[in-house]
């Protein structure tokens, strides 16, 4: 059975996931960290709750999602694994800051790529990486059916979805890879979205104003 640990953190109010089982193998996705109170209160969860962070995932490289990158790699020594197609990115993390008025680091470069139908394990728990763009080019999110939950990144929120006007977003694409690849997923998975409350895919195909 599969936990799930949300922290809302930096200026964006971005959620940050620990995804844990009873192996206490754990996955980090979307490390938003941005000063040492937050990299306090991760390493204070992961530490209590005698987590083994094997994998840091992204579900996709805005600023938002990969400020706390470069402490999952001096802490634990994990490199993100994200889609190839949102690599360039990172190197812009810094950069893209600055507009906001905000200081951070750029991330260390990525690991391994992860691609679309590939199985992500820790401990006893699968995740599948389904290729979902148009927020930006290479965001993906992450389903489990077993668990019936869905990282949904900053594609799809409750009643929202990600903003296109970013570079590689195309609104049209969004759409259509939402209705086909998200919204043909069972009714009951939660959704857990890169910014605000959880859903479920029922709720969003049932009264999503973008859709309905
Ligand atoms: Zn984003
Ligand atoms: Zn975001």
């Amino acid at each position: 059975m599969i936990h799930i640990k949300t922290f809302v953190f930096n200026p964006f109010s971005e959620n940050t996931f620990v995804l844990y089982n009873d192996t206490l193998e754990c996955a980090v996705v979307d490390a938003g960290c941005m000063n040492p109170r937050e990299e306090q209160e991760l390493e204070q969860f992961i530490r209590e709750q005698r987590l083994k962070p094997v994998v840091l995932l992204n579900t996709h490289c805005h600023v938002d999602h990969v400020t706390g990158n470069g402490f999952m790699k001096r802490k634990y020594d994990l490199l993100t694994r994200c889609h190839e197609a949102d690599a360039f990115l990172l190197k812009d993390a810094a950069a893209h800051a600055r507009m906001f008025g905000l200081k951070t680091e750029n991330p260390p470069g990525p690991g391994k790529f992860i691609r679309e139908g590939e199985q992500i394990g820790f401990g006893n728990t699968n995740l599948q990486v389904i290729h979902v763009p148009g927020h930006s080019p290479g965001s993906v999110v992450f389903y489990s059916s077993d668990d019936h939950i869905l990282l949904a990144g900053d594609v799809l929120f409750k009643g929202g979805i990600g903003r296109t006007d970013l570079p590689g977003g195309d609104h049209r694409i969004l759409l259509k890879n939402i209705r086909e690849k998200l919204f043909t997923l069972p009714g009951d998975t939660v959704v857990y979205p890169g910014h605000g409350p959880a859903t479920t895919i029922s709720t969003e195909t049932q009264s999503n104003p973008f859709f309905v």
